[in-house]
This record gives C-alpha cells, structure tokens and sequence, in this order.
C-alpha cells in the first residue's frame, strides 16, 4: 500500500498528504489559511507535481469567474476527476 507508507512517512517528517493539501488549498489560495498551515501547503506545493497542477486548475477558475463571472465547465469537470481519484486513493504523494 503505497498511500499508506508515503502518509506515514509524510506524518513522520511534518508533511501534509496530498488529501490535506487539497482540502486546504482553497484557503490557501483564498490567503485564508494561519501562516503555519501556509507554510506547509506551500511545502507541499514546493515537492508534489500533482498538487501543483490542481492549484493551477484552481487559480484558472478563480481567473475565469472574476474575469467573466463563469468558471469554464471543462475545467471544473477536470477539478472533479481529480476530486475523486483523490478520493479513491488512486494519487499516491
Ligand atoms: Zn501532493
């Protein structure tokens, strides 16, 4: 179990999984977070491609709707996808 050994060894050297991370990451971007939680994603973000391109696809829609009001729908659908392969422990950090 991959996702079990990398959330352990994440746990042990103060690491957020990428589950915490993404749960956090809105805030995060939002600016809403305490400055250690920020710290921390921002370490995350610093290691982990994957976390990296979500935060990408959040910053487009956050673009998207304060540029035009609407979120393009091809890229929430990605976001979702990637919700759930989270979800389903299909991305190991
Ligand atoms: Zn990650």
């Amino acid at each position: 179990m991959m996702t079990l050994i990398s959330d352990v060894m994440n746990r042990l050297m103060g690491r957020l999984t990428c589950r915490e991370t993404l749960e956090l990451l809105q805030q995060h971007l939002d600016g809403e977070l305490p400055a250690d939680q920020t710290r921390r994603v921002a370490e995350h973000l610093d290691h982990c491609r994957l976390c990296n391109e979500e935060s990408d696809i959040y910053e487009q829609i956050k673009q998207a709707i304060m540029t035009s009001g609407v979120a393009d729908p091809d890229v929430i659908q990605r976001l979702e996808r990637f919700g759930e392969r989270v979800g389903n422990g299909e991305i190991v950090d």
